[in-house]
């Protein structure tokens, strides 16, 4: 049996062009195949008129352009879209667009389940699968992008979908490079976001590569409580990550640390809790989401109450941080953060895939 074809969509721009180059078709071809499928969004060779037709042949029979096809879309009473998407082994990977007043934002997986294990995360209770390949990142933004009415377009793509980002990064830096590039998806930098549970070492790896917006998944202020929550914590305590973090150039008001804090009723939302968050934080430019849990048949941790909720921003904001409460979305539809996890059509597979690791192994 022949090898499977390769996939367009694995090859940002520059490498597109290096690959072309060395079949003896031109650079600006690449260019102009990266246009059609990223820019105007039309994947049958048959269709890119401006190509030889010696190139739209050869485009269909030794390259794959799609990646992923659509399983099912569930709407939220909110606008929140989950699309369900099937990738050609039958693997199942969600995403999540986000649509709001000023902009539309795609959330977007990087794993087939994840081997964190995070003890309040939905996917991390599936185990691991498989990581992703680039053309499977930026499918979902190209399967999505269909569901909009045709006056709305994705304007932020943010890599907090199921899996954790830096354990995939070669696929993940190769995925925002095609969201980045002017002659593919074109997006400012600043409107994209990884967001990392905290393999401290891989950090500034991804920063040197690709301008992004970094996010952290605190959650915890302490190493004992972080344990807890996120097991990847043992191998990269807090001491080791905020390091890293306070060691990147570049960083500034204007180029914060997005962090992640999910309030779990009893467990990290108390004053006590805020004010250790405040000494820990003190130096590093930051933005702080606070997003209350959500609760899921996986998980015996609850949000706390609102009243609780805001006295631990107010705690933060009188420590001189810029918190936000961040309202969820999708609940309705298990699309909420964390909740990405479709049991039921995906659980069964993604735990034949694997169950969690020690984070040790990771
Ligand atoms: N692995 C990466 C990318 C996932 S981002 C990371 O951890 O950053 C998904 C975000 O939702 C993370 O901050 C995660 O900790 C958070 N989250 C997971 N489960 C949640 C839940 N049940 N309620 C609220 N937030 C949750």
């Amino acid at each position: 049996m022949s090898a499977p074809l390769p996939h367009l969509k694995d090859l940002a721009p520059d490498a597109l062009r290096a690959r072309f180059a060395a079949d003896g078709v031109p650079g600006f071809r690449a260019d102009q195949v990266s246009a059609w499928l990223y820019g105007r969004g039309v994947e049958d060779p048959a269709a890119m008129t401006d190509l030889s037709l010696e190139l739209r042949q050869r485009l269909g029979r030794e390259w794959r352009l799609r990646a992923l096809e659509v399983e099912a879309v569930d709407r939220s009473a909110d606008g929140t879209l989950k699309g369900v998407l099937r990738a050609e082994d039958g693997a199942l990977v969600e995403a999540v667009l986000i649509p709001e007043e000023e902009r539309t934002t795609l959330c977007v997986s990087t794993q087939v389940g994840c081997p964190l294990a995070c003890s309040f995360c939905a996917t991390g209770a599936l185990g691991f699968g498989r990581n992703l390949r680039t053309a499977e990142i930026v499918d979902q933004v190209c399967r999505m992008r269909e569901l909009l009415p045709p006056e709305r377009r994705i304007t932020n793509v943010v890599f907090m979908g199921m899996g954790e980002p830096l354990l995939n990064l070669r696929n993940v830096v190769e995925a925002v490079r095609l969201l980045l590039h002017p002659k593919a998806f074109a997006f400012a930098p600043r409107r994209v976001t990884v967001s990392t549970a905290g393999v401290a070492p891989r950090i500034p790896d991804l920063l040197a590569q690709v301008p992004v917006n970094l996010a952290v998944s605190l959650h915890a202020a302490t190493d004992v409580v972080r344990n807890e929550l996120v097991p990847l914590n043992r191998r990269f305590p807090l001491d080791t990550l905020l390091g890293t973090l306070r060691r990147l150039p570049r960083l500034s008001r204007r180029h914060p640390v997005f962090f992640e804090y999910t309030l779990i009723e009893g467990v990290n939302d108390s004053a006590a809790d805020a004010r250790a968050l405040v000494e820990r934080l003190r130096g590093i430019p930051s933005k702080v989401n606070l997003i209350p849990m959500n609760p899921h048949a996986d998980s015996p941790y609850r949000p706390p109450s609102p009243e609780v909720a805001s006295r631990f921003m107010g705690v933060l904001v009188r420590g001189g941080l810029t918190p936000t409460l961040r309202r969820s979305r999708g609940g309705d539809i298990d699309a909420a953060c964390g909740q990405l996890a479709a049991r039921g059509r995906r659980g069964a597979q993604a735990a034949a895939g694997g169950r969690p690791k020690p984070s040790r192994e990771v």
